[in-house]
């Protein structure tokens, strides 16, 4: 399985700022090769810091075009391999991850201004995990029966790769996301071409040795850039047959629109609004320390975040003071890593993003600013964790998605009424269900319109199960082996059978 090792060593940039680490690879992988960019320079920074921690060329048009075409040239070979072979690889790609979990949990930290210990304790493992669950599932996948269904002919159904897949990340948690496109493209035959965003590189970049070593040339590639000078070249190729991203909706329809030239298949993950409805019979303890941890987790730089709680009239008034307390005491900012519990926003643009949508929420008279609701004052991106009660179901900042630490409470009297408001959104990807009564809870979660529904938890993944949207969340699903069948076309062979045997 590993190929020829043909990457080249190259210098190392070194990296600025006080929290620099020893080794640091920027160069992009391409047809089992290291190679610098060759694009536009741009800086990378530490968004807990400001500082600038390294400048990357990103990958030239031409990189671009080598990066598809070396997949391409690879497709024969690795769509062959045995689910035995590529589980293998995939084994090895998590034992590497495990290898340099130390180092990549600093990278990943100093680039999206994690705290360290939880980059370590959930990122790390959890990008592992993705890739092992992958080699796992691809061994063991299920279908139709082969059968006589018209006589005289066998029927067998087959489940084949697309050829090379175009992935396209986020910055939130750039490892995570890598590994949810990388590992179920390969295992299903597919080779890649992977792009990171362009605000995080850093740590799949790292990891590029690594699977130059394990997977024979061309089967992953990573070209790092911008959206629209990297991702858009990527997209339009005429020899990429499938695009998967994760990011805004209006990327989305942009990738739309470029693979409508060329008919490709799309897998789309874009984001969400989760609604949390709390009723009068709900643990509040529980939702309070619940809402705190997966409400403000990653700054709430995640689609799955718990941010639009919709609170039953009997318990409304206890829920919003005891939360505005727990809110107000989430540590972030401070020197020592431990003691952090949520990050900066990725950009200084995406705080100030994120602050518009409250100061425009402030702006109506019925919203109250229970806690938070300022740019900290210190170094980096960070906002501070927000709660507003008082929301109406049309407001903006109840309609839209913030992608920050904000959460807004709304009440209600009926539960038809929440469950009306719940499904009333352009996304649904997440929502969770808060109440003691199971019966309740099922009846709700059977109707609200959501990828995934929590009953007395939220924001909780598994490998195994499947993870993705309705409406304009986009459609695909990451992680499970729902996942395999995305990234693999289901084909059927019928043969017709010869004389009797007599
Ligand atoms: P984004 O759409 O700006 O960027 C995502 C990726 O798309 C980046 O790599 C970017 O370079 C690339 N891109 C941008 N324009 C492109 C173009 N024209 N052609 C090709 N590629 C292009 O999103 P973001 O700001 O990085 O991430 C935040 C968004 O992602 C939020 O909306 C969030 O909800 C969503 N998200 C969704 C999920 C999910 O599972 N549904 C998970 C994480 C993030």
């Amino acid at each position: 399985m590993a190929p020829e090792n043909k990457t080249e060593k190259k210098r190392a940039p070194k990296m600025t700022g006080a929290a620099s680490i020893p080794t640091l690879h920027t160069e992009l992988l391409i047809d089992g090769q290291l190679v610098v960019g060759q694009g536009l320079v741009e800086p990378i920074f530490n968004p807990a810091t400001g500082e600038t921690l390294v400048s990357i060329a990103e990958a030239s048009i031409e990189q671009v075009t080598q990066a598809v075409e070396s997949a391409q040239r690879a497709f024969p070979g690795w769509s062959r391999t045995t689910p035995a072979q590529r589980s293998a690889a995939l084994l090895a790609i998590a034992d590497a991850i495990d290898k340099r979990a130390d180092s990549l949990a600093r990278l990943e930290a100093l680039n999206c201004g994690k705290p360290l210990h939880l980059a370590r304790q959930d990122d790390v493992p959890a990008t592992a995990d993705v890739f092992r669950f992958f080699a796992g599932a691809v061994r063991c996948q299920q279908g139709q029966l082969a059968g006589e269904y018209v006589p005289g002919h066998t029927s067998m159904v087959r489940r084949d790769p697309l050829g090379v897949v175009a992935s396209i990340a986020p910055w939130n948690y750039p490892l995570m996301m890598a590994a949810w496109k990388i590992a179920p493209a390969l295992a299903a035959g597919n080779t890649v071409v992977f792009k990171p965003s362009e605000h995080t590189p850093l740590s799949v970049l790292v990891l590029a040795p690594a699977l130059a070593e394990i997977l024979p040339p061309g089967v992953i590639n990573i070209v790092s850039g911008g959206g629209e000078s990297v991702g858009s070249q990527l997209v339009s190729h005429p020899k990429v047959r499938m695009v998967s991203l994760t990011g805004d909706i209006v990327t989305g329809q942009k990738i739309l629109q470029a693979a409508a030239r060329t008919l490709k298949r799309t897998h789309l993950e874009l984001g969400g609004k989760a609604p949390v409805i709390v009723c009068n019979d709900a643990d509040i303890d529980a939702v309070v320390q619940g809402v705190r941890t997966h409400g403000y987790y990653n700054a709430g730089q995640d689609c799955t975040a718990a941010c639009r709680i919709y609170a039953q009239a009997g318990i409304h008034d206890r829920l919003v003071a005891e939360l505005g307390d727990a809110v107000g005491s989430i540590r972030f900012a401070r020197k020592r890593d431990q003691d952090n519990e949520i990050s900066p926003l990725i950009t200084a643009r995406q705080r100030d993003r994120v602050a518009s949508f409250v100061e425009r929420a402030l702006g109506q008279p019925h919203i109250e600013r229970i806690t938070g609701a300022a740019v900290h004052s210190g170094p980096g991106f960070y906002y501070q964790p927000t709660l507003l009660a008082g929301c109406k179901q049309q407001d903006e900042i109840v309609q839209r998605e913030v992608f920050g630490p904000v959460v807004t409470v709304t009440r209600f009297d009926e539960l038809e009424q929440a469950v009306d408001w719940a499904n009333d959104s352009e996304y649904g990807l997440a929502s969770s269900v808060w109440t003691q009564n199971l019966d309740k809870a099922l009846q709700i979660a059977n109707r609200l319109q959501y990828g995934c529904t929590w009953i007395n938890t939220h924001f909780m993944l598994a490998s195994e199960m499947p993870h993705g949207g309705l409406k304009r969340s986009g459609y695909g699903k990451d992680l499970s082996s729902d996942s395999l069948q995305d990234y693999s076309v289901v084909r059927h062979i019928m043969a017709r059978h010869g004389r009797d045997l007599g």
